[in-house]
């Protein structure tokens, strides 16, 4: 933040505003997604600021002045690396006649955008004189906030579901926390660790926590400034809580309202055919959450059943016209990520090339039309889930010395 503005927490929900040190991660009188809100009593003041600090590699001070931090408290030490990712535009899957560009949150430190959040939570966390932190989480979000508090010499309590594979546990573990198999309904198992944390003086950084949701916007800051702030025409990212749906919009919307970009991209979010409660609200024009029964989706990263965001975003879809939500197939879901390693050299996990399948289908729909500007978010690497990697389809050739020659003259051959 600036001198000249001022940030508290309000929900989005009722409206019930808190002071920005008090410790609440939901609203105290109906539950509903708090957020950070700032006014920018001098928006030319932000603006100014903002294109001044392009040199900080450290996410947190380099867009310090639309987060709630106070910048001599920042500690670039807690930092592994987050953010500055390559916003890459596609060289093969132009055929389509649109101009997309895939923003690569797979190169964070532990492969998924999920970091740009952990790293605001971690300083949140100290700044409300915590020593330890958790989460509730069965894959990337565990692995990242594990990392950050091993970092940050913080302990870290990890609840996972009890059905959890257990090959999901690998990269979790590596990092030490105290990982605990939790029995009971995962969706309340997000209301009971916020409420238990705050008891206890652990700091859950859930997925929407409105401190990762601020943290998790400066993927939209550098996609703005990537673009040399000529904002594109659809932002398409995969959708689990809506947390991080919450965080593109919310990061557009103040770029906008500080008049660093002119114009609003549309927000599409999708989800897994196999768990969408979300888009199943949408097309209902709905604007509550019922819990999806027996999801079942290869994408693991999108497969929240009753997402603690979903009625924010439907109220911002529905009410706000931010954007829309569409679904994908796992057959579309696995084809984009073969086409995205094949033809742009990007290995995404099944969640990060969701956005690719559900561009394809907006093509085919005819909603994009040629020369539009596209960003689709490739949320997390491919070395997450290699179980959905098909060793035994591939053609693997075989050769002793005296076959190579003819393979290098051949190739592939057919
Ligand atoms: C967490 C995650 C998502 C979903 O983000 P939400 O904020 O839960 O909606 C999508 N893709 C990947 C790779 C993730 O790790
Ligand atoms: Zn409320």
């Amino acid at each position: 933040m600036i001198m000249s503005s001022f940030a508290y927490i309000a929900c989005t929900c009722c409206g019930k505003e808190y002071k920005l040190d008090t410790w609440q991660q939901r609203c105290s009188q109906c539950r509903g997604e708090l957020e950070v809100r700032y006014k920018f009593a001098e928006p030319g003041a932000v603006r100014k600021e903002f294109l001044s600090r392009k040199r900080s590699r450290f996410i947190l001070q380099r867009y310090s002045c639309c987060l709630p931090f106070n910048f001599k408290r920042l500690n670039p030490a807690l930092s592994l690396g987050e953010g500055n990712t390559p916003l890459i535009r596609a060289a093969g899957s132009n055929d389509l006649g649109i101009d997309i560009y895939y923003k690569n949150e797979a190169v964070n430190p532990t492969g998924s955008f999920k970091d740009r959040g952990t790293i605001a939570g971690i300083h949140r966390a100290i700044s409300l004189g915590v020593k330890k932190v958790g989460t509730v989480s069965t894959g990337n979000m565990a692995a990242s906030v594990a990392a950050y508090a091993a970092r940050a010499g913080l302990e870290c309590f990890v609840f996972v579901s009890k059905n959890i594979k257990e090959h999901k546990l690998a990269s979790i573990i590596a990092y030490n926390p105290t990982l605990v198999k939790v029995e009971g309904d995962y969706g309340e198992l997000y209301y009971r660790s916020l409420e238990l944390g705050m008891q206890e003086g652990v700091y859950f950084i859930n997925s929407d926590d409105l401190f990762r949701v601020e943290g998790q916007k400066t993927a939209i800051y550098e996609i703005c400034e990537q673009l040399n702030f000529a904002a594109p025409d659809y932002i398409i990212l995969p959708v689990s809580s809506g947390g991080n749906m919450a965080a593109v919009i919310k990061g557009l919307e103040e770029m906008h309202a500080v008049g660093l970009i002119d114009s609003l991209p549309q927000v599409v979010g999708v989800q897994a055919a196999g768990c969408r409660p979300i888009a199943a609200s949408f097309a209902e024009g709905e604007l509550n959450i019922k819990r999806f029964q027996n999801p079942r989706t290869v994408a693991q990263a999108i497969a929240n059943p009753c997402p603690p965001s979903g009625r924010r975003i439907l109220r911002k879809l529905l009410q706000g016209k931010a954007g829309f939500i569409l679904t994908v197939t796992d057959a579309q879901i696995l084809a984009a990520q073969k086409r995205l390693a094949k033809e742009e050299g990007i290995f995404a996990q099944p969640a990060g090339a969701a956005p690719l399948a559900a561009l394809e289908k907006m093509v085919r729909e005819g909603i994009l039309k040629k020369a539009e500007k596209v960003v689709a978010i490739v949320s997390g690497s491919g070395l997450k889930d290699l179980s959905v990697i098909n060793t035994a389809e591939a053609d693997i050739l075989e050769s002793d010395f005296a076959g190579l020659r003819a393979i290098l003259i051949r190739g592939k051959g057919v």
